[in-house]
């Protein structure tokens, strides 16, 4: 089957400089098992796992360690077989601590006699796919980490008639998503045939920016003819074609409402990763213990794409990569647009881990934030067609009323406003604070 372009361009968006050269043809390769594995309860969006183990207790894999503690939660499974060395809050990749697995591998990586593999899953109802996914652990793997149990459920009364697989990728150093369509295409379709059964879906959509020819390719030969649309559909390259909702309109035209859901315009988006971990829980009866994650940077010395257990850390990482070979000033778990900064490189990998960048000195500006020149460049690259200029002086007034009136709860944090703002202004850091303190007053009403 042959692949589409996208009928519609999504407002807003920015060029930044791609650097997915230093890692894009670098073949998935499997790490071999660290010496210590640190596996946070925090992995999803929602309520943290309740852990189920104790120091001294021994576990296999795929055993689960943490119990899903609420409807917006996810189970968590051991990533390899060993000793339970201790349960207490640690530090995560993102700094605030959060209670954590930490398993000393025995080396034998046995799995746990636990889910049947189910290759006729065309025989399964809609609700035994549901429940696999759920007892997998599966979540969203490109960044925000909804459990995807709960997005393949909608409400009954809710009909879905489309999935969008996002195989964009659009953070300009990240190629995991890439890596994956390139070599596991045929299992990526799989799993989006049996996330469609539990949705009803008939249309299925797979979203790829154009800067990547042999995704594209590979992915379209992997889908045979069938009934209802299916398609590549190859977006212009151009940030934030990954996120959701400039997706869904690029794709299909259809315009999710502020305050929204996709679910609202009968659309449901999943990650090509998260796609192919569906496979592997459904087919195989494997819960998610491993993802692939670009570990790349100027400083690091073999850029590449690292299969990993869930727990690994950035530094077990780097040093499979061959360490570094010049200094490093700055480590950012996930892409330069919206990854986040870490302290140090003791942080473990997660569900959502899509990248580790390390950046050299040459790389790493401090600016000096200036005030305001209206010059309107924030407002015209905004992909959510928010005012970022007024919304950041709304926040910083503490005028919280206002910004919520201003939509703030909008902002999807990409980052576009504040890489285009020539006065430097931390946009994208006033948005997440004003969305976190509007929440709190809401929750306090
Ligand atoms: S971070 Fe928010 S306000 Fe800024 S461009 Fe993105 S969506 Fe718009
Ligand atoms: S880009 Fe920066 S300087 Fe220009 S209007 Fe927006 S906030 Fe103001």
């Amino acid at each position: 089957m042959g692949a589409i372009k996208a009928k519609f361009s999504a407002p807003g968006g920015v060029h930044p400089a791609y650097h997915k050269d230093l890692a894009a043809e670098q073949p998935i390769a499997e790490m071999p098992l660290p010496a210590s594995l640190v596996i946070s309860m925090s992995q999803h969006l929602g309520k943290p796992a309740t852990p189920t183990v104790k120091k001294g207790d021994t576990v296999l894999r795929g055993q689960v360690i943490g119990e899903a503690a609420g409807f917006i939660s996810a189970a968590v499974h051991a990533p390899t077989s060993g000793t339970v060395k201790l349960v207490a809050p640690v530090p995560t990749a993102a700094g605030p601590r959060a209670t954590a697995v930490t398993i000393e591998p025995d080396g034998e990586d046995k799995w746990i006699d636990g889910m049947a593999p189910c290759p006729d899953w065309r025989q399964l109802e809609k609700k035994d796919i549901v429940e696999k996914i759920a007892a997998a652990g599966i979540t969203g793997m490109g960044g925000a980490g909804f459990p995807t149990h709960v997005k393949v459920s909608p409400p009954p009364e809710t009909a879905i008639d489309t999935l969008i697989l996002n195989g964009a990728e659009c953070e300009p150093y990240l190629t995991a998503d890439y890596r994956l369509m390139v070599e596991r295409a045929a299992d990526i379709w799989e799993g989006a045939l049996i996330i469609a059964k539990a949705l009803e879906a008939t249309n299925i959509y797979v979203a790829i920016e154009d800067n990547k020819p042999l995704a594209i390719a590979a992915m379209a030969e992997a889908m045979p003819e069938q009934a209802g649309a299916a398609h590549v559909v190859a977006l212009k390259t151009e940030y934030p074609q990954g996120a959701e909702k400039q997706q869904i309109f690029a794709v299909t035209g259809r315009e999710v409402p502020a305050g929204g859901l996709p679910l609202n315009v009968g659309i449901v988006v999943e990650n090509v990763g998260t796609t192919l971990a569906v496979w592997d829980a459904v087919v195989n009866g494997r819960p998610l213990t491993e993802r692939v994650t670009t570990v790349t940077g100027g400083p690091v010395a073999k850029p590449g794409n690292v299969l990993a257990r869930l727990g690994t850390s950035s530094a077990d990482m780097v040093e499979f990569c061959g360490g570094t070979s010049s200094p490093v000033a700055k480590i950012i778990s996930g892409g330069p647009m919206m990854g986040f900064a870490q302290a140090d490189m003791s942080g473990p990998t997660t569900k959502t881990t899509s990248g580790l960048l390390l950046l050299g000195p040459e790389s790493v500006h401090a600016y000096e934030s200036m005030p305001c020149i209206s010059c309107g460049r924030c407002v015209g690259v905004c992909p959510m067609n928010l005012m970022p200029n007024e919304l950041s002086q709304f926040l910083e007034a503490e005028d919280y009323e206002t910004a919520e009136a201003y939509n703030v709860m909008d902002c999807i944090e990409c980052g576009c406003c504040a890489f285009e703002c020539p006065a430097h202004r931390p946009l994208v850091q006033h948005m997440r604070r004003g969305k976190a303190q509007v929440m709190l007053n809401r929750r306090k009403q």
